[in-house]
């Protein structure tokens, strides 16, 4: 497994393979690797020829108040993963290497990336479409995994990718969760025991949504508010969204008569959790 640090030569190995007529598989990461990461880099193995990872914290995509310096760091840990694997390639830039001191060029993202994330995390999807943006450059994959934990990144990926007629296939993937439905974040370490069991509650929240949608519910707000208070009860410290979209535009809705997702983003103790789950009306199957 070569391990790059290096732009350039990591653009070079790629080349070099892709003129050989491999077919090559990305995902990108931030590291600290868990299940639902290995589980994108196996789809990358299954599917294609050569399968690059990489892992960057991007200082771009986190606000001056988030967690970008104790963001966690476990690069060994991570390639020992990965080795086993057999990964062809991680890139694992610095940040100098992606922002030289003189870097001032950045993209705009797409309108999807206006609501939720981009209302609570002003810039975040800039850092992101613009980071995401340079590794497609560097490492020119014929195709990129995403997870749909991140469902809102993913669409916002997919906008990108078709308004800028980039060369790259998005595949997204099914959330992993814990054997008790907790989604696996790299984040989870933060959280204590008892902040462990209060994070449970965006997963029964969500679980509730989808409930009261196969008993017939329709009126979002009935389904939202029943979120809130799942959430409360749980003892969220506070909570950003919970809310249901339309599954496409990320736009709100009233009623549940077309593809739409409940979204949630909410604070255990220091720790913001988000999370989500495909909703959809009874004629059209769940996924
Ligand atoms: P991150 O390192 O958090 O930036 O995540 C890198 C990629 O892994 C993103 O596409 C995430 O959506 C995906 N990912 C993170 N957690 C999960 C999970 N529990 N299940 C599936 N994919 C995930």
């Amino acid at each position: 497994m070569k391990v790059i640090e290096n732009p350039h030569e990591a653009f070079a190995h790629i080349d070099h393979w892709k003129k050989q007529g491999l077919r090559i598989g990305l995902v990108p990461t931030m590291g600290a690797l868990h299940q639902g990461h290995l589980t994108l880099v196996e789809r990358s193995l299954q599917e294609c020829d050569i399968s690059a990872v990489s892992i960057f914290v991007n200082p771009t995509q986190f606000g001056p108040h988030e967690d970008f310096a104790k963001y966690p760091r476990t690069l060994e840990v991570d390639l020992d993963h990965l080795r086993k694997l057999k990964v062809d390639l991680v890139f694992t830039p610095s940040p100098a290497q992606l922002y030289p001191p003189d870097f001032s060029t950045f993209l705009e993202p797409p309108r999807s990336a206006q609501p939720l994330e981009g209302e609570f995390r002003p810039g975040h999807f800039r850092g992101v479409v613009t980071v995401v943006l340079k590794l497609f450059h560097i490492i020119p994959a014929h195709v990129s995994y995403f997870g749909q934990k991140d469902f809102q990144q993913l669409t916002v990926i997919r906008h990108m990718v078709e308004d800028l007629n980039l060369p790259m296939r998005i595949e997204g993937c099914e959330t992993v969760r814990e054997p008790d439905g907790l989604a696996m974040s790299s984040r989870n370490r933060y959280l204590s025991t008892s902040a462990r069991q209060t994070a449970l509650g965006l997963w029964r929240a969500l679980s509730d949504a989808r409930t009261m949608v196969e008993q017939g519910e329709r009126e979002v707000a009935q389904i939202e508010a029943r979120m809130a208070t799942i959430l409360q009860t749980a003892g969220a410290d506070s909570i950003d969204y919970a809310c249901i979209v339309d599954r496409n535009t990320l736009q709100p809705i009233d009623r549940l008569d077309q593809p739409s997702i409940a979204l949630i983003a909410a604070y255990v103790e220091q720790t913001r959790l988000i999370d989500n789950l495909m909703l959809d009306p009874p004629e059209t199957p769940l996924s």
